[in-house]
């Protein structure tokens, strides 16, 4: 009885989190003239949601002003879209200066959006965006490495993909500009589509399901690896040169488009997907929390260049109660970035599965009460994997294999039982912006299990 009342406790003070009043509320004479929003027909508590700030210390994208997105809108700018034609229109009008549009705005997404929505609404497939001069089997013929050779395709046909892909980013590309909250009504999902985050600042995604941002034209790179792999263009959520953004109760999937279904060219899977959520290119002050990572391979790079240059001192994002699904890798990938890694639930295992702290150059990952659900098949000495990293701090974590009981793991001593050269035990910081003491680790598979992912904010 005892243990049910403190497992009430802590779900009410999640739920009390997720539910926080915003930090700014917009000033009274715009809040009176909502009844004439497209939102009023909404309940309240979508309405809330829409004006809801990042509760004060909620990780990295807490620092210095906070995040709080669209919450100034004005009722001109708060809209409740249906359609990519809508959503591109309250995004600003136009996809390609949207990303200038820094206008406080709130956009509502209502069912189900497919980026391959041409204007009239009737289904694109990758040979309405292909090049005239492009096709799949002219590029394997040309660029098979039995025949080009192992060096990087390059003539007209791949001038031909890459032109493709220009006209497929215009497509399936979301443009987002600063001072923006998109969020998730009942049943909210975004299909095929990528929110490019690039050159702004505070911008809130909530409450989305995103599923399958596909690559119509996957890039042969045949240096990447000793075989070669097939590489895509497209991330669900990509930050660029961005900083204040806050990723919140949103589910990521393949939906209908697995990487299994996939054929296999020179040997090699034809990828389709790239990231889930990549922070790249000196962006900074992210926060992810509660979001439900269902099936992807390559989830969460931070950071993807060695070079020792920009990106010092910026990629500090915060990673917390997520859970990680049958993921394969990246979970997250870290370069250079002060990465908060805490209270998230991992359950991995099975084909593909590669690791899950990927510590990489001058990286400073604290992870931090983390709880590991295995298959058989994963040893606890493979969640971490030295990309050119030093150290990391690795405390709290938990592990429970296959019928096993759930025991504490020093996951960092397993990891440098195992491998050579060790990694040191000390990132250097100690993060200071977390909105709640810990969990206790045994508990975060629970409370994580309710409260992350699309459709779990009360609305
Ligand atoms: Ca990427
Ligand atoms: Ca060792």
């Amino acid at each position: 009885m005892r243990r049910r009342t403190v497992i009430a406790a802590i779900l009410a003070a999640a739920l009390a989190a997720t539910t926080a009043a915003p930090a700014s509320a917009a000033p009274a004479g715009q809040r009176s003239s909502r009844a004439a929003e497209p939102i009023g027909r909404q309940a309240p508590a979508a309405q809330l949601l829409g004006r809801q700030a990042l509760p004060a210390n909620d990780g990295w994208a807490a620092e210095g002003a906070g995040t709080t997105g669209g919450g100034a809108a004005t009722a001109d700018r708060v809209r409740v879209v249906r359609t990519r034609a809508e959503l591109v229109a309250a995004l600003g009008g136009d996809n390609a200066t949207n990303a200038a549009d820094a206008t406080p705005k709130i956009v509502y997404v209502a069912g189900p959006i497919d980026g391959f929505e041409g204007p009239d609404g009737t289904p694109l497939g990758c040979a309405d965006l292909a090049d005239p001069e492009y096709s799949l089997p002219a590029y394997l013929t040309a660029y098979d490495p039995a025949v080009w050779g192992r060096v990087d395709p390059s003539g007209p046909l791949e001038a031909a993909r890459v032109r493709s892909v220009a006209a497929q980013t215009r497509q399936t590309q979301l443009n987002v500009g600063s001072n923006t909250t998109i969020v998730g009504l009942r049943g909210a999902r975004l299909t095929g589509l990528t929110v490019m985050i690039d050159r702004v600042a505070n911008v809130i995604v909530r409450n989305l399901e995103l599923a399958d941002a596909r690559d119509c034209f996957p890039a042969w790179s045949p240096t990447d690896g000793d075989a070669g792999n097939w590489n895509s263009q497209y991330d669900q959520i990509s930050v660029r040169r961005s900083e204040h953004v806050w990723v919140d109760h949103n589910t990521f999937t393949d939906g209908d488009n697995p990487d299994r279904a996939q054929p296999s060219y020179f040997g090699r899977p034809y990828q389709v997907h790239d990231g889930s959520l990549d922070v790249t290119h000196t962006a900074s002050l992210v926060t992810a929390s509660w979001n439900r990572f269902v099936g992807r391979d390559k989830l969460m790079l931070i950071g993807s260049s060695n070079t020792v240059g920009p990106d010092v001192d910026r990629l500090k994002v915060s990673v917390h109660h997520n859970l990680f699904d049958g993921d394969l890798q990246r979970l997250p990938r870290v370069r250079f970035g002060q990465v908060d890694v805490h209270e998230n639930h991992y359950r991995l295992g099975g084909p593909g599965f590669e690791y899950a702290l990927g510590v990489g150059v001058r990286s400073a990952i604290v992870a931090e009460h983390n709880f590991f659900t295995l298959a058989d098949d994963v040893d606890p000495a493979d969640l971490i994997r030295d990309w050119g990293g030093t150290a990391l701090t690795e405390r709290g974590s938990w592990v429970r294999q296959g019928d096993g009981r759930a025991r504490p793991v020093d996951l960092l001593a397993a990891y440098n039982a195992a491998h050579d050269p060790d990694l040191g035990g000390d990132a250097g910081w100690t993060p200071t912006l977390r909105a709640a003491p810990p969990l206790p680790t045994p508990l975060v598979p629970l409370v994580v299990g309710a409260w992350a992912g699309a459709g779990r904010l009360p609305l």
